[in-house]
């Protein structure tokens, strides 16, 4: 919507009792002849984008505002190693994104977003020179795991096919009344157990292990931790059920088909405006944050009641990541051809060694061997580097705000499955968590999910609420991945506090 209809709209409603109370910031001082919209959004992620269009299609004025130059948050991408090589900052493979019930409902093709399908969408090299793999198909990858095959397609193949209403109970609130309680009753008994008690009761050889521990490892949390086998179980059924794919022309791509979507529906975007402070916000009804806590409650600082400040300030971040892009002049010389097939491929051994890689990083440690998760997207999608040149992507995690150069380490994992990889090498970008937050406020210490995912942080995301998306402040909403559903690209906090905003405020 054009400045000038906005600017009609806001002097309508300051005329009518309801524009009185807007985004609870009666509170504070405002400009009257200031511009106005029904809903300002702060922070243009997924999450934000998410929100901004949920609210535009219910015809109400909208404003997103972006702290850097350019949209996408997390949904990045960037020539940051040579010319012609197009890397993706944060994410790269979005299983969630084509599985998010939202996404699916929008046209977000018809706004230039091509999902790829890599042949496989997952291998898991093991030390042997073989790989585990995640086919498509839950029969092939089960009948690939020998003495395991049958505890994986009981693990897996009722999943697998129900992954739209399973996806509809999990990518909300966990406090709610479901629609399938057989469905989620039977998923939470084996989401609810740590990885490494359900590998160790349901697998007996290492290939299956060690896919499971991979898949389990997205989670950020020790393998013996509660609910970090919930994480594997999601990842694994995406694969099988929606797959593992990858947007053409980078995640970028993802941002710009929502951005493009939310201006045909009317709603305007500014980038290079960083909200620091309350009082910089438009005047509007509804304030959406996609922004994690503690940049909140900066924000808002001492306007907040002292109760609802302690609360939030309780809310934990999990470990950070180091990141490294690579510019390569061949394909990753995999030991196993399988791994040349996949989208991602997970970089660490055998189920033991993630697991103490992982257990290293919760207990402050860089881990010697470090989980590397790797994706090839140049392989799949031939825009992403010039011809017969390609790109690289991958992160390991550490501990919560560590500096420590992780590249060696990392580079010394791919050789011990991939020799002859530094050969292939032109350029490499590294990220340490601190370049992690300066690319992108919401990363708080290299925390790529908006705050721990354990059994707690689960339940009570950012604080324990019906509608934790709701704020102390009256039209002022939380809708970044440090609410329910979490972190990942699927938009969905961002539809939840949208539906919030929406019934509180707009009365739909
Ligand atoms: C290295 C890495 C790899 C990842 N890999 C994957 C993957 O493969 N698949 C997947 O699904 N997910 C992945 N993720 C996670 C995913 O990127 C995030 O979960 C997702 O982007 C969260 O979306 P969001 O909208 O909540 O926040 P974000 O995407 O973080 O967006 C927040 C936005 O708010 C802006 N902002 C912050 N503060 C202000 C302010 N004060 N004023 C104005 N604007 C502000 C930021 O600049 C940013 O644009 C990865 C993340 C990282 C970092």
């Amino acid at each position: 919507m054009p400045f000038s209809r906005a600017f009609k709209i806001a002097e309508e409603r300051s005329r009518t009792k309801n524009f009185v109370t807007p985004n609870g910031l009666a509170i504070f001082k405002r400009v009257p002849s200031q511009l106005s919209y029904d809903a300002v959004i702060v922070g243009s992620g997924p999450n934000g984008l998410a929100a901004a269009v949920r609210l535009a299609q219910e015809k109400l004025s909208v404003l997103v505002l972006e702290a850097e130059k350019t949209i996408g948050g997390g949904v990045r991408s960037m020539e940051i190693t040579l010319p012609g090589f197009t890397h993706d900052i944060c994410s790269a493979i979005h299983p969630l994104g084509l599985g998010s019930p939202f996404f699916s409902r929008l046209p977000l093709e018809k706004h230039g977003l091509r999902w790829i399908q890599p042949d496989l969408p997952l291998a898991h090299p093991l030390p042997d020179g073989t790989a585990a793999v995640l086919s498509r198909s839950v029969d092939d990858t089960a009948a690939a795991l020998g003495k395991d095959a049958n505890a994986y397609r009981r693990l897996f193949a009722t999943f697998s096919t129900r992954w739209d209403d399973l996806a509809r109970e999990i990518l909300q609130p966990v406090i709610h009344w479901p629609r399938h309680p057989w469905l989620l009753t039977s998923f939470g008994i084996n989401g609810i157990r740590s990885a490494s008690g359900l590998i160790k009761s349901q697998f007996s050889e290492e290939p299956a292990r060690a896919l499971f521990a991979g898949l389990a490892a997205h989670s950020f949390l020790p393998l013996e931790q509660k609910v970090s086998a919930a994480f594997g179980l999601v990842l694994g059924m995406l694969g099988h059920g929606v797959g593992w794919p990858l947007p053409k022309g980078g995640s970028q791509r993802i941002a710009d088909a929502l951005g493009s979507l939310l201006r045909s529906l009317g709603g305007e975007i500014k980038t290079g405006v960083r909200i620091a402070n309350a009082e910089e916000l438009p005047l509007a009804r509804a304030t959406l944050f996609d922004v994690t806590p503690c940049q909140w409650l900066r924000i808002f600082g001492d306007r907040l009641p002292v109760s609802y400040r302690r609360r939030l300030q309780k809310f934990r971040y999990g470990p950070g990541v180091f990141k490294i892009d690579y510019a390569l002049s061949a394909p990753v010389p995999w030991r196993a051809a399988a791994c040349a097939r996949a989208g991602t491929v997970h970089v660490c051994g055998t189920w033991e060694e993630v697991a103490f890689s992982e257990s290293e990083v919760s207990q402050g440690r860089a881990p010697e061997r470090p989980f590397v998760l790797i994706a090839q997207p140049s392989l799949f999608d031939s825009t992403r580097a010039p011809t017969s040149k390609h790109t690289l992507w991958a992160y390991c995690h550490v501990p919560h705000g560590s500096t420590f150069d992780m590249s060696e380490r990392i580079e010394t994992q791919i050789e011990r499955f991939a020799p002859g990889f530094r050969d292939c090498v032109l350029a490499r970008h590294c990220m340490n968590t601190a370049h992690m937050e300066q690319h992108n406020a919401n990363l708080v210490g290299g925390d790529i999910n908006g705050g721990l995912g354990d059994l707690r942080q689960l339940v009570a995301r950012p604080v324990l609420s019906r509608n934790p998306y709701r704020t102390c402040l009256p039209g002022i909403y939380l809708c970044s991945s440090s609410t329910p559903p979490g972190g990942g690209v699927h938009g969905m906090c961002g539809f939840h506090a949208a539906q919030s905003a929406l019934r509180d405020v707009f009365r739909r």
